[in-house]
């Protein structure tokens, strides 16, 4: 059952006609805690270039969604022809760039940061990072994007399993999913972002500050 109602059912009973009805509700699913199930692509440096403007250019992550449609068309009883779905109709695919290009020995972002260890200088609190503190700082960058990952995906499905739940209609009439898929991504993009970016969940916490630029031009 998709939706709740009246049922009528006449019988003849002994050359007389009789009906029974009786109402029907039909209940929510339990559908907290349903998630959906991203592919996550890693792609190293991807987009990501050498010459990191900021700490922000060390990693991103990216959300790719699209419509699925796990439906079931009721094909017997007093809904026939009603839809309803069995999971969040979307498929999404999560694309995380580490900056490899920047992150390594020789690149022009390793080149920009200082030789050896100065305890002269502090800047912002923390002292200048040295040539050797580049390629250990990718497990937290990894880290980092990986939050992002996590939130992202929780945000979403806290928004998606509930709405999706609810809907139903009769065939002929399919749902266009497209804009609220678009509206929860949003969404979750956002909160990714506040989260991992803007509170102490962050994990990209590096115990000495890198030089992002300038570079020497090409
Ligand atoms: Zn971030």
């Amino acid at each position: 059952m998709a939706v709740g109602g009246v049922v009528s059912v006449t019988a003849n009973v002994g050359g007389t006609e009789q009906t029974r009805t009786a109402p029907i509700a039909v209940s929510p699913r339990n559908w907290n805690g349903k998630t959906i199930a991203p592919v996550v692509v890693r792609d190293a440096p991807g987009t990501l270039t050498d010459r990191p403007p900021s700490e922000h250019e060390l990693g991103a992550t990216s959300y790719d969604v699209g419509v699925a449609v796990p439906l079931v068309i009721i094909d017997h009883g007093p809904n026939t022809g009603f839809w309803f779905f069995t999971d969040i109709p979307a498929t999404v695919k999560i694309t995380i760039e580490i900056n490899t290009a920047a992150l390594a020995v020789g690149s022009e972002f390793w080149k920009n940061q200082d030789p050896a260890r100065s305890n002269a200088i502090i800047f912002a609190g923390a002292p200048r990072c040295t040539r050797s503190d580049v390629v250990p700082i990718i497990p937290m960058v990894e880290a980092h994007e990986d939050l992002h990952r996590q939130i992202f995906v929780q945000e979403f499905s806290q928004r998606a399993a509930p709405f999706f739940e609810t809907r139903v209609g009769r065939s002929g009439n399919l749902p266009g999913v497209l804009d609220d898929l678009l509206r929860f991504r949003r969404a979750a993009t956002a909160e990714s972002a506040r989260v991992v970016d803007s509170t102490s969940a962050n994990p990209f916490r590096p115990t000495c500050t890198f030089r992002y630029g300038p570079y020497p031009s090409k």
